[in-house]
């Protein structure tokens, strides 16, 4: 049956952490990329799914973020774009047994189509392949995630719905811009809410970043724009680099008390990008179980 997202509104919902990391932890090795595991460790893939929703995920996000030409020509994983999608889906439903929701990740190309340093039609294709995919595995919405330019927003969006019943959460990396509430791109909430509602995303969102702060006056930009849900998944913090590694420098705790603000400010789905664990994930649903009493 499809996703009602009303069933989302007047309620928190908590979605999952970070997922390299996590397969990191169970021996992916350094510079594999992590939908390679959808084909070689399943069950690695689902063991880091089911660890989210232990920790009180109550949505979780497909292994597929890096499911698109580009990103996978570099592994030599190509011409396996729709089998690693379609499997990335059906791990996430079998790990998580009905217990939790399961929407599929599709991630920026991190190609900058205002150049023209990619065909369009390529860039389009691989989002309506990895879409359909994702909706065969058994996906139940599509996140279009850590997106910065509006045209890349615009065009997934478009190759989504054109080739899927999904709904589309459109969520993008804000930072930039005197307080941090602009994408790299310049990109501002309001634009987002006007340019990509009447293309069809059901819910807005922020994730990865630099972190919660700046994510809630982002939030309250949503909010303000718009009645639509909003999703948000900030980094544990900015990345500092450690002996060649990044790391993250907000620990769980840290990390969940930034959850009331972005509440307040009107977020409707919270978890966490870049450096969150199931440990992040277990003190936001703690955080939040305690708003509710
Ligand atoms: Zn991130």
């Amino acid at each position: 049956m499809a996703l009602d997202l009303n069933n989302f509104r007047g309620r928190i919902t908590i979605t999952d952490g970070a997922c390299g990391t996590e397969l990191a932890k169970r021996g992916l090795p350094a510079g594999a990329i992590p939908e390679l595991w959808n084909l070689d460790n399943p069950a690695a893939v689902g063991d880091v799914a089911r660890a989210y929703v232990a920790a009180g995920s109550e949505v979780v996000l497909t292994n597929s973020f890096n499911a698109n030409p580009f990103a996978l020509a570099g592994h030599e994983l190509a011409g396996r774009l729709e089998e690693i999608a379609e499997k990335a889906a059906a791990i996430a439903r079998a790990a998580v047994n009905s217990a939790a929701h399961v929407f599929g990740s599709i991630g920026s190309t991190g190609k900058v189509l205002m150049m023209g340093d990619v065909d369009e039609q390529q860039v389009y294709n691989g989002f309506a392949a990895a879409a359909r995919a994702l909706e065969r595995g058994g996906a139940e919405a599509i996140v279009l995630e850590t997106m910065t330019e509006l045209a890349e927003v615009l065009l997934a969006l478009r190759a989504v719905r054109e080739n899927t019943a999904l709904p589309v959460i459109a969520s993008l990396t804000f930072g930039s811009g005197p307080d941090g509430t602009a994408t790299v791109m310049g990109v501002t909430p309001e634009q987002v809410v006007r340019e990509a509602a009447p293309a069809g995303a059901a819910v807005f969102g922020a994730n990865c970043g630099v972190g919660p702060e700046p994510y809630i006056r982002v939030v309250q930009r949503y909010r303000a724009a718009t009645d639509a849900l909003i999703w948000v998944k900030p980094n544990a913090g900015l990345p500092q680099l450690k002996n060649g590694r990044n790391v993250f420098p907000m620990d769980a705790e840290a990390f969940a008390a930034a959850v009331p603000a972005l509440v307040a400010a009107g977020a409707n789905f919270v978890g966490g990008c870049c450096g969150t664990t199931p440990e992040h994930i277990a003190a936001v649903r703690r955080l939040v179980s305690s708003m509710k009493a």
